[in-house]
């Protein structure tokens, strides 16, 4: 028992020297430089809570509209279903023979007919949203998304 320890402590040096740790390696290690830790922010990190779309109700049938990006503007904090609103469309316009309403685009309707050649032609163009109304909606959207 008495003669191991002995036995380790060369074994410990022969592996030093081999090892070459007795010079400095670096300047930090001549300076006594402590080992530069890894930065941990204080700062709490914000998870972000999951995004809820807003859930309007039509003005027209008062249900509440599911989807707010097929949903019209109809006025300041003024939403419509897309169906209530041509709906609304078709009760005024009251299409005739061979007439019909398509959504055109941009928060507008068209009455769609036919000309004398039997071409699809608009004959009337019917807007829901002013251009500004769906510009601000598309940004709105835009910002849900995000
Ligand atoms: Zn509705």
């Amino acid at each position: 028992m008495s003669n191991k320890k002995p036995q380790k402590q060369k074994d410990r040096k022969k592996n030093r020297q081999k090892n070459g740790i007795n010079g400095f390696s670096t300047l930090n290690q001549v300076a006594g430089v402590p080992k530069p830790r890894e930065y941990h922010s204080s700062i709490p990190v914000e998870t972000p809570s999951a995004i809820t779309e807003p859930r309007p109700v039509c003005v027209y049938c008062g249900e509440v509209i599911e989807n707010i990006a097929s949903a019209f503007v109809t006025g300041e904090d003024s939403f419509a279903h897309f169906d209530c609103v041509l709906e609304r469309i078709r009760e005024s316009e009251k299409p005739g023979d061979g007439e019909s309403i398509s959504y055109l685009g941009s928060g507008t309707f068209g009455l769609i007919g036919h000309d004398e050649e039997g071409k699809v032609i608009i004959l009337r163009k019917i807007p829901v949203e002013t251009p500004d109304e769906t510009k601000a909606m598309k940004a709105y959207i835009t910002t849900l998304r995000d």
